[in-house]
């Protein structure tokens, strides 16, 4: 008796240590909180591409799961790094008043990044490391099921459209990712440097607001 107990006991912690996050995620849909919290834990510990070694922190993304809108920037910079959390740099204090202008809070929305680790020096991502991280933010906006995603800048834009298609003209122009309505905009570090299109940006965030 204390064998079999012993074995069964053996057989699930095998199964903990090995993709026990992997099945749960894969096996049917469960309350969103345990979805979102097994693929956090997951992400949290990826070492799928070589970022995973010049990283301080993974940034999973914050922000409210019952999200209708998803902001989906490129990848965490220096400050992201260090504290762990999604534009808080700052680019990320002009996004947050950005969200304020738009009657809404930090807390409301849900920030994420195409990349979840720090490319070093900011330097820009590359495709294989894209290609590596592109389905944690597939599983988190499944997850979410917002009503709209904006795409801040070019990286997340032209990645999530899958077009080479300058952001330029992307923006201020609804698209579609998997169903979902898709607004590309500029992105607040762009912006730091351009402020006088600040305007533009203004009005893409409008067409958001009207649709939420
Ligand atoms: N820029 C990004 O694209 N993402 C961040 O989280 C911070 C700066
Ligand atoms: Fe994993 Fe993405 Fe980080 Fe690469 S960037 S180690 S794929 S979480």
């Amino acid at each position: 008796m204390q064998n079999i107990i012993r074995a069964i006991k053996n057989y699930f912690e095998t199964e903990r240590e090995g993709g026990i996050y992997e099945y749960l995620l894969s096996s049917g849909k469960k309350s969103k909180e345990t979805d979102i919290s097994l693929l956090k834990s997951n992400v949290l510990e990826c070492k799928k591409c070589p970022l995973a070694r010049s990283r301080k922190n993974v940034v999973f993304g914050a922000g409210d799961i019952n999200a209708k809108l998803i902001f989906v920037g490129e990848a965490p910079g220096y400050e992201e790094d260090i504290q762990g959390k999604p534009f808080v740099g700052k680019a990320g204090n002009l996004l947050t008043k950005i969200i304020e202008a738009m009657g809404l809070k930090r807390e409301q929305v849900f920030i994420c990044n195409i990349l979840k680790c720090r490319p070093p020096g900011n330097r820009n991502p590359l495709p294989e490391e894209i290609s590596q991280c592109i389905d944690y933010l597939y599983k988190q906006i499944e997850c979410i099921e917002p009503k709209v995603i904006c795409g801040l800048g070019k990286f997340a834009s032209q990645t999530l459209l899958d077009t080479e298609t300058p952001i330029s003209r992307l923006r201020g122009n609804w698209h579609e990712f998997k169903g979902i309505k898709f607004m590309p905009t500029y992105h607040p570090a762009y912006l730091l440097r351009n402020p006088k299109d600040k305007k533009l940006v203004w009005q893409d965030m409008k067409k958001i607001m009207a649709v939420l």
